[in-house]
């Protein structure tokens, strides 16, 4: 076997998503594997027996991120780390995230089988808590080890039980000693289900990850006044709940004024008092959008709030737009997505370049490790959900590749 025609066992890479998708598996075909909980620590000593019947050494930070090693001729080299995350959200599906840590074991043991040695060490990690489904935010892991989240502050962050992080590492015994960060990398690869319909819809294969969306978050509100929903005239209402309806559709035509790539979301409405005979005084909601392009970013800022102070007039309401998260886009490292797009060339597989929406442990080591993703399809677009569904030839595509990429950049 010599590099050129080396490739990963499907079967076996299928057999191990399907294996451990039986941890927190559920009835409709998903998985329920929280961070922290007892299915968690079950997939983590899953994990820890086959890396370390793999010959990997195996070692854990103080976040429980997980790091198994295949050393290198040059011992001196900063390892090349491909990894994801084992934890999923409460209907999640069997391939996010999961994809990324079992594509990255059986590019391990097709290493070991194949008896090749690379010049750089390789290392798996299993990032803690990418979800955030249990305890916000998500990605605080790779955040701290990027030096974007502040450790104390993570360890103290509770679930709805009011259980904190820390303590819920102790109860399922995987809070390690290693300080977070420590561990420096040459790259960083990270193969993941796309979790958007676009390489489905263009028969590609595989998506060259080149850039992250920015996103913003917001906590809104719009001030009207409370009125009787019989004795007031329709000409003298001060209606928060309509004044909210013109600028969710505003929100709506903004994003797409700024390119394909823009999106805006409101996920959360909530209009008071709730009451069916009271004109709602106050509605408050939630408002997420992004786009890959920082400038353009900033076009969506002003056209929302512009449509904001316009309506706010108009209607003779207060509408508040409060920012409380802005995450810039990433561009991944040139070099890194150079050797995955050589590497689905030399594969012949469809290919394109494409932007991420989702935040990913791979957008935060970013600003401390070269880094790229590669992206394979899902079925209809499909995530966080139960339903998730990707096909065993382009898990294996997405796994020769995060290979291949992996044996250009180790050497
Ligand atoms: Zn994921």
């Amino acid at each position: 076997v010599t590099r050129t025609n080396l490739t990963i066992d499907s079967d076996r890479l299928w057999a191990t998503l399907m294996e451990t998708a039986e941890i927190g598996g559920t009835p409709k075909g998903g998985i329920n594997r929280l961070t922290l909980t007892e299915e968690d620590r079950r997939v983590r000593d899953w994990f820890a027996q086959t890396v370390r019947e793999a010959g990997l050494e195996l070692g854990i930070d103080q976040m429980g991120t997980m790091y198994a090693t295949r050393p290198g001729r040059d011992p001196s080299r900063k390892p090349i780390a491909m990894g994801s995350h084992l934890d999923t959200q409460p209907t999640g599906g069997k391939f996010d995230g999961v994809l990324g840590v079992l594509a990255g074991l059986e590019v391990l043991r097709t290493l070991n089988g194949a008896g090749i040695e690379t010049e750089a060490p390789i290392t798996l990690v299993n990032w803690t808590n990418e979800e955030g489904a249990r305890f916000a935010p998500g990605m605080v892991a790779s955040g701290v080890y990027a030096g974007e989240v502040d450790q104390a502050w993570a360890m103290e962050r509770q679930d709805r039980d009011g259980v904190r992080f820390g303590d819920a590492l102790d109860a399922i015994g995987y809070r390690g000693t290693e300080p977070v960060g420590e561990r420096r990398f040459g790259a960083m690869v990270e193969l993941h289900i796309e979790q958007g319909p676009i390489l489905e819809l263009e028969g590609k294969t595989i998506g060259v990850v080149t850039a992250a969306k920015g996103s913003i978050w917001a906590d809104c509100r719009v001030l009207g006044r409370e009125s009787h929903a019989g004795s007031t005239p329709m000409n003298v209402r001060r209606d928060a709940l309509m004044a909210f309806a013109e600028f969710a559709l505003a929100s709506e035509t903004v994003a797409p004024q700024n390119g394909p790539d823009g999106v805006a979301t409101i996920g959360v409405v909530e209009a008071l008092p709730a009451s069916r005979n009271t004109i709602p005084g106050e509605v408050r909601f939630t408002l997420d959008y992004r786009h890959p392009d920082a400038e353009a970013l900033d076009r969506m800022t002003r056209g929302i709030d512009e449509a904001a102070s316009a309506i706010g007039s108009a209607r003779r309401v207060d509408i508040q737009i409060e920012r409380i998260w802005n995450k810039p886009p990433i561009a991944f490292d040139e070099q890194v997505c150079r050797a995955v797009e050589t590497s689905a060339a030399e594969l012949g597989l469809s290919h394109r370049t494409i932007t991420s929406g989702a935040g990913h442990d791979a957008v935060l080591t970013a600003s401390v490790v070269p880094t790229a993703m590669i992206f394979v399809p899902c079925k209809d677009g499909i995530s966080h959900n139960e339903a998730e569904s990707a096909t065993k030839e382009d898990c294996a595509a997405g796994a020769n590749v995060l290979l291949r990429t992996v044996l250009h950049l180790a050497g």
